[in-house]
């Protein structure tokens, strides 16, 4: 097996990576609830997925995932951990403060958690402006939004819907209780005139925003492999100097 991942390589292979390449992917996750079907983990293991998947067919690195991010508007449901901006923000700018030491020059974040990109852009800004290192933010369902609305439907594209449920079904069966599959319209609507904080637990009992009756492994597997070539072109045009 092709080591794909930072904490795989010895530091002799780590000094090879970096005098050849200045890229480096960083998936970041989350550990909120996904409704009763589908793990904690789910927006941390996706993007831990995407991130092994486009390393392993592109060759550039990718570090282990950070897994927990922005997530105090699930806290309502068991499990969910949450940690500050500011954690969250000073965390990730020192891995990546430690990569500029190397070398590396840009970074790719695959962000599996729709909630941190807000402090994403505040790192984005930071790592810019303090290091000269240039951060980008893939997330699956914005980067890949054509390939996403092309395979679901809306109401199986919002929060533990079919899309996620899918893409758990595919990447860890093992993980999903499909006898708990749970279809919620949520209350309220995410397309508000103007911004409030809301918990999950206003909007939907389950903790799902949609439906996810129609997930399927098979669905879930046409959508990852869209979204892995998706994630290459980007990193392919990073590398080209985008
Ligand atoms: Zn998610």
């Amino acid at each position: 097996m092709d080591k794909v991942f930072l904490h795989q390589l010895s530091y002799e292979e780590a000094r090879d990576y970096f005098s050849r390449r200045d890229l480096v992917i960083i998936p970041v996750g989350s550990v909120e609830q996904h409704g009763p079907a589908n793990p904690l983990g789910t927006d941390m293991l996706i993007a831990l997925a995407l991130a092994r998947e486009a390393a392993s067919r592109s060759g550039i690195l990718s570090l282990p995932a950070i897994p927990f991010g922005i997530s105090f508007h699930h806290m309502g449901f068991p499990g969910t951990v949450t940690v500050s901006e500011e954690s969250l923000a000073s965390y990730l700018l020192d891995v990546i403060r430690s990569l500029s030491k190397w070398g590396v020059k840009k970074v790719l974040v695959v962000n599996g958690h729709g909630g941190n990109l807000p402090t994403l852009q505040i790192v984005a800004r930071k790592a810019m402006d303090e290091l000269g290192i240039r951060v980008y933010v893939y997330q699956w369902w914005t980067s890949g939004s054509e390939v996403l609305s092309e395979l679901f439907s809306e109401d199986e594209r919002g929060h533990a819907s079919g899309a996620e449920t899918s893409l758990n079904m595919h990447l860890h069966p093992e993980l999903v209780r499909s006898e708990r599959l749970v279809d919620e319209e949520p209350r309220g609507s995410f397309e508000n005139r103007v911004f409030r904080f809301v918990y999950t637990h206003e909007m939907s009992d389950s903790g799902v925003f949609g439906r996810q009756s129609a997930s399927s492994p098979e669905r879930g597997a046409a959508l990852f492999e869209r979204l892995v070539e998706d994630l290459l072109t980007v990193l392919k045009e990073i590398e080209g100097g985008r």
